[in-house]
């Protein structure tokens, strides 16, 4: 009997932070070998607890989540989504210009979908997160990279994104505060890459999951308020902030001058009806989530989990002789690289599996985010500090090894 054959439109697309170091991890862990997991941004597996009040409300709304809801999610959960888009100077947005998804993951499959025409291109960071390469070539649109590199401490070149626009070009993604670098874009960055989307036309993509998420004196920056009248979706969620990944809650807001952005507007609705509805017991924890008092804070600065989790990784880069690092302005990750000088050939996926089975730590190889030749690896910030003091150990004592042979 022939085999079932997946779809051919599968064959480029690849999500390697679940991907096969996550299955030999997985098997290791079977057989009796604990590993510690650094790939995954899920707060609620590094005992993270999602805030009371967003549980309560979700409790208190049981028996009102059984029916359908709206496809663009609640009414009352769009009205806070609105109200901080006002709030930090998006013009333009109101509740129909809102949409509630089953995670951030699903609306940038949807804003794609409603967009893209076979053969249109998308420009995006390189690193990326890599669901939206993903997206984009199962949406017939191409990708076109625009680099964030280390040496100019991962930060886009506004020139190098205009040099990579063509008559195909549709849209522009920015990721900020950035997975998997860290790297938050200061304000006249972003005014001169809106200056350069607004020039040729695109629609600015902004996922923003981890605004609020920040370490140091870089401002987060709302895509939306530099953007003006420009069509803009900028994208949030429950996740990250709220620590709340399996609620599948995210949010997009469309800005901008609403007569330019209408009929993409219809085209996010019907595909939003489409699949019904999002999750509706979950979206009662959003208006809590955005209206009361912001719970992350504590965390990420000074003595907070998240703070010295960072710290814990830029002293383990510092006392290391083959790494490096930027250090992460906001996010949950480091994206730390083994310096050419120390280590001259260097490759991140050998490495990787080398760290697991040798030491029992999972990381991602920075090929894993769409950047070629990488020599860096993303480690997720959630973790106890004391056990990312430890990985660092291990993972100078495998480099360490490298060198030798
Ligand atoms: N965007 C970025 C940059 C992410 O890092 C993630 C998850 O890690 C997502 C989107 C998807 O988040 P969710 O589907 O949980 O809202």
């Amino acid at each position: 009997m022939s085999p079932i054959k997946p779809s051919a439109h599968l064959s480029d697309v690849r999500y390697e932070i679940r991907g096969a170091l996550t299955r030999r991890a997985r098997d290791l862990e079977a057989a009796g070998h604990p590993i510690i997991k650094l790939n995954i941004g899920n707060p609620g597996r590094y005992g993270f607890k999602t805030p009371d009040h967003l549980r309560e409300a979700i409790a208190a709304h049981l028996v009102d989540s059984e029916a359908y809801g709206h496809e663009q999610g609640l009414e009352e959960a769009r009205e806070a989504i609105a109200a901080q888009q006002a709030e930090r100077g998006a013009r333009g947005v109101e509740v129909e210009r809102i949409f509630i998804g089953n995670g951030v993951s699903e609306l940038i499959d949807i804003s794609l979908r409603a967009l893209l025409q076979p053969g249109d291109e998308v420009l995006l960071p390189s690193p990326d997160y890599p669901l939206w390469s993903a997206a984009t070539i199962l949406n017939d649109g191409k990708p076109r990279y625009y680099r964030c590199p280390a040496e100019r401490g991962h930060l886009p070149d506004p020139d190098e994104i205009e040099s990579l626009i063509t008559p195909q070009t549709r849209a522009l993604v920015l990721i900020n505060p950035n997975n998997p670098t860290g790297a938050v874009y200061p304000r006249e960055l972003l005014e001169r890459i809106v200056e350069v989307a607004g020039r040729h036309g695109l629609l600015l993509l902004s996922d923003e999951i981890y605004d609020e998420i920040l370490y140091d004196d870089t401002p987060f920056q709302p895509l939306a308020a530099i953007a003006g009248d420009l069509p803009c979706v900028s994208f949030g969620g429950l996740s990250k902030v709220h620590r709340a990944c399996g609620y599948r809650v995210g949010w997009m807001s469309l800005s901008g001058d609403p007569r330019r952005n209408a009929e993409y507007r219809d085209a996010l609705q019907l595909l939003a009806a489409l699949r019904l509805c999002a999750n509706v017991t979950a979206q009662w924890a959003v208006r809590p989530a955005l209206k009361d008092k912001p719970t992350i804070g504590s965390l990420t600065s000074p003595g907070g989990r998240l703070y010295e989790a960072r710290r814990a990784v830029l002293d383990g880069v510092a006392a290391s002789p083959y790494l490096d690092v930027v250090a992460p302005g906001g996010a949950l990750y480091a994206f730390p690289q083994v310096r050419a000088d120390a280590m001259p050939h260097f490759d991140d996926t050998a490495f990787a599996l080398r760290l697991l089975e040798e030491e029992a730590v999972l990381v991602v190889p920075g090929t894993s985010f769409n950047l070629s030749a990488s020599r860096h690896l993303r480690l997720t910030l959630l973790p106890e500090p004391a056990q990312l003091a430890e990985v660092f150990v291990r993972i100078d004592r495998v480099l360490a090894r490298m060198a030798d042979e």
